[in-house]
């Protein structure tokens, strides 16, 4: 399996790693089968968090692999925002992952300004992750997030995080194209290493999974994390991790642009239907829809499986607030819309531009379609 280097922290990590969430849902013997068959296999990065099923997942991770600790790159995050609920975090996760350091400590899930101030500021949960870096039991300080990532650009601004976490692929490249424009390229130049998480969106694109992974394995990236909980599942995963050969930008770009999960739903932000001849700016409307719910809920319920999935994960990031609040500044808003028809046969996707307008309009201003 391919090796990276992880950013600029001198280590090496394995285009494959293994998210530990999903070791909550399996028995303790299934995870140590999976986490050992792993390693033996060359992967050699393993990550988990305190809040894991409040320590669960680093309990078995612990148990199962603590004796080959020197054969993986071993993340953990804190969800603490102050100085001393870091260290208590980290002293539980050291003590249920049955050794004296880890390699990378991500401050978890730092979706707003408000947190990531508490976490900068003096007293911080930064002061805290530093102070156990000094004493050796941290060996690197990354960040972490879903969605929109303002709040991680500003980080990588304000301090010099090794790594940093998001989410990366085909599916929400068009809800959150700021990721691969901005935030990507910004860590880069930092020197920070970028974990990629969510390759499949959840779950949303596991009938093109090779795709998927080749499609992840394929970003500016140190590490591809999935979160494995079955034996065909890390089968499939070791599969693609080895016989991964990269895509260029062209057919990355194709593959993103003609997946079906997209369908003719989803815009691709190409600007083909323009222009409006009121002035609505219709790609950045659907750009805040994807912000809003991941363009996943259209009103129509044509596969029940797929409906429930769509409405389980539309919502996951949490981005609805901002995207409701960038919308309102938008000077000119989906209903002033005059039907001229002209915009829906522009689109080379088959989108219903129209019809999706309003629904848009109806999720981002709750003005009615009906
Ligand atoms: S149908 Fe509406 S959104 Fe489309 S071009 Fe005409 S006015 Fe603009
Ligand atoms: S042409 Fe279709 S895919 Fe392209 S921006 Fe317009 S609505 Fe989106």
């Amino acid at each position: 399996m391919q090796h990276r280097p992880f950013g600029r922290t001198g280590l090496k990590t394995s285009i494959l790693g293994f998210g530990g969430f999903h070791l909550l849902e399996i028995p303790y013997s299934e995870a140590e089968f999976l986490l050992n068959t792993y390693l033996d296999a060359g992967g050699n990065y393993i990550e988990t968090a305190a809040s894991y099923g409040r320590g669960e997942s680093e309990r078995k991770i612990g148990r199962a692999v603590s004796s080959r600790r020197s054969e993986f790159v071993l993340v953990t995050k804190t969800g603490e925002r102050d100085r001393v609920g870091c260290l208590e975090s980290l002293d539980h996760s050291l003590d249920h992952l049955r050794t004296d350091h880890v390699d990378v400590l991500l401050m978890h899930g730092v979706g707003t300004k408000r947190d990531l101030d508490q976490i900068l500021a003096p007293g911080g949960a930064l002061e805290g992750a530093e102070y156990a870096k000094q004493q050796g039991r941290v060996r690197h300080i990354g960040i972490s997030m879903h969605g929109q990532p303002d709040v991680l650009l500003a980080a990588l601004h304000a301090y010099d995080f090794d790594a940093v976490m998001t989410t990366v692929n085909y599916y929400d490249r068009f809800n959150f194209p700021e990721i691969e424009n901005a935030l990507l390229p910004r860590a880069q130049r930092a020197g920070a290493a970028v974990i990629l998480m969510k390759p499949l969106a959840d779950g949303l694109l596991w009938r093109s999974a090779e795709n998927a992974f080749r499609y992840a394995f394929s970003r500016p990236v140190s590490v591809v994390v999935s979160g494995i909980n079955s034996r065909a599942m890390l089968a499939d995963d070791l599969r693609f991790a080895e016989r991964y050969e990269p895509l260029t930008r062209e057919q990355a770009d194709q593959l993103a642009m003609s997946a079906p999960e997209l369908g003719t739903h989803v815009c691709r932000l190409c600007g083909q239907c323009l222009p409006c001849p009121v002035g609505i700016d219709i790609p950045e409307v659907f750009h805040l829809e994807g912000w809003y719910d991941r363009q996943m809920g259209n009103g129509r319920v044509d596969d029940t499986t797929e409906y429930a999935l769509r409405e389980r994960l539309k919502h996951w990031f949490g981005n609805q607030q901002l995207a409701r609040d960038r919308y309102a500044t938008l000077a000119i808003q989906a209903d002033k819309c005059t039907h001229c028809g002209a915009c829906t046969p522009r689109c080379p996707y088959g989108l219903e531009v129209e019809a999706k307008l309003a629904y848009a309009d109806y999720k981002l201003a709750g003005r009615g379609i009906f």
